[in-house]
């Protein structure tokens, strides 16, 4: 029989690859994991953690402003950026500790270095190479910055969180979740911002009342909104980065982050001689088992751009492992569904949804009915702001199944995660009628929406 070094080598130590090695090694499988950077990914690093600090600094603008209503006197403080930067930093080292421990404690050797595929059982890291029954990459993705003149001068996601120094004037090319969310951040973190998007509006593939209400609201707390255009030509001058629009408009910024779109880290990993196919797209394919091409070797996470969100990796991870060693003991095998994933998109105000938008539900479903609320926050009768909450139910009318919720509002997120739980279920809008609401709250509403505003 032959042997092995590892029963399980993984690629990569973000969200997805962490779970999976620390979890076979919980089960007693021999593991090794090759990381080139930090320990924890682009979620931990340069993604949901530090996206979601700085979120939270921002929020704070609003919340100096809004408290003169309720009685609180003086002047707002004034924002340090160099102390953001520094406490967020530290906390992603304390993180990347916590990574480090938790595989180690789970008796996973760490490689560092870049690795690559040598054959069906055979990674090299450096000049040495580890042998392994099963593979498993997860290498995550990279954000894509198109061949505009100037591309030069324009930053990623990736290099927004340590800018020097602060932009006092932000360009934000794209429309999607991260561009809204870095445009919102910056906005309220005190930058003149302007989103700049070639489509009609933001956040495509989202329920079009989310997105236009999305776009009112961000405008109303300052950020300005380009659409049906894009960047021409950026020219770095002594005063600034100036850019030139296809629609002929000039502006001048101190940074140009580009949003638009990211693809997947599968190049210079060795997959075309060992026989990984990728897709069209350059993400590797992968069966209903996250199996390559290559039977002993696995992949999960953003390298795969299926659903791009850290627990959808964290889910597969946990399948693959589940598949490999056998399920946690008590346990049922895992599986996956990619049904009524919940998500957030953390602008501001932040957005939460689960299920299908509307369109999507017409589409799929022979009838449906919509329940939709537009309202000021009781929060917002005292504060003087100005911010509208806008919550809408998507109800199957065959089944009375709710299919679709959404949300845009303070702590989206937060609220649409439990009903997420309810949807999985399988909740009927009778259940929601018959449940009782937590008042006062803004949640309240969704158990509460009597009357449909659009029926079949
Ligand atoms: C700005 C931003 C904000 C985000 N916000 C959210 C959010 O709020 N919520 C959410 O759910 N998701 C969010 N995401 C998405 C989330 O970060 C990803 O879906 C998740 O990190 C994917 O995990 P992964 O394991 O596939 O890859 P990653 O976490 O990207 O990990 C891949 C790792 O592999 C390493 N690597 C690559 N190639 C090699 C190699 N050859 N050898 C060794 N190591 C290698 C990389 O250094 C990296 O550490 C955000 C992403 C971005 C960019």
């Amino acid at each position: 029989m032959q042997t092995f070094d590892f029963d399980l080598f993984v690629i990569g130590g973000g969200s997805g690859g962490v779970r999976a090695a620390r979890m076979a090694g919980q089960r007693g499988a021999r593991v090794g994991l090759a990381e080139v950077a930090d320990m924890g990914g682009t979620c931990v690093n340069v993604g949901c953690i530090p996206k979601k600090l700085y979120s939270y600094a921002a929020h704070f603008a609003d919340s100096f402003e809004e408290s003169h209503g309720f009685g609180w006197e003086g002047a707002a403080p004034t924002f340090n950026w160099e102390t953001l930067k520094t406490n967020r930093a530290k906390e992603i080292k304390r993180l990347n500790g916590i990574y480090v421990n938790l595989l180690d404690g789970a008796g996973v050797k760490i490689i560092k270095g870049w690795a690559t595929l040598v054959d069906a059982h055979t990674v090299k890291v450096g000049d040495k190479h580890y042998s392994a029954k099963n593979i498993l990459i997860s290498t995550g993705g990279t954000a894509l910055v198109p061949a505009v003149e100037g591309h030069e001068h324009v930053v990623t996601s990736d290099n927004m969180f340590d800018l020097d120094p602060f932009p006092k004037r932000l360009l934000v090319v794209g429309a999607g979740y991260i561009a809204c969310e870095f445009a919102s951040i910056f906005n309220g973190l005190g930058s003149h911002v302007t989103q700049i998007h070639r489509g009609d509006k933001v956040l495509t593939g989202f329920d079009e009342d989310v997105r236009s209400f999305i776009a009112a609201e961000m405008t109303k707390t300052g950020v300005s909104f380009k659409f049906k255009t894009e960047v021409a030509s950026i020219t770095k001058k002594p005063d600034g980065l100036h850019i030139k629009t296809k629609d002929g408009e000039n502006l001048t910024v101190d940074a140009v982050l580009y949003a638009t779109g990211r693809i997947a880290n599968a190049s210079g990993l060795g997959l075309g001689a060992v026989g990984v196919e990728i897709t069209a797209a350059g993400a590797i394919k992968v069966n209903e088992q996250y199996q390559t091409s290559v039977p002993s070797i696995y992949s999960v996470g953003d390298v795969t751009s299926r659903v791009q969100l850290t627990p959808v990796a964290l889910g597969e991870a946990m399948v693959v492992v589940d598949q490999l060693f056998g399920p946690a003991e008590g346990k049922a095998q895992r599986s996956m569904s990619y049904e009524f994933i919940p998500t957030a998109v953390f602008t501001h105000p932040n957005i939460g949804t689960v299920g299908y938008s509307e369109s999507q539900a017409r589409d799929r479903f022979d009838k449906i009915s919509v329940y939709r609320a537009d309202f000021k926050a009781l929060k917002h009768t005292l504060s003087g702001s100005t911010e509208r909450t806008l919550m809408k139910l998507l109800v199957d009318d065959a089944t009375d199944r709710v299919v679709g919720l959404h949300m845009v509002g303070p702590d989206a997120g937060e609220v649409v995660q439990g009903f997420a739980v309810a949807m999985k279920a399988g909740a009927t809008k009778a259940i929601f009628d018959s449940t009782i609401g937590i008042h006062p709250t803004m949640a309240e509403e969704f158990v509460t929406m009597r009357e449909p505003v659009k029926s079949p």
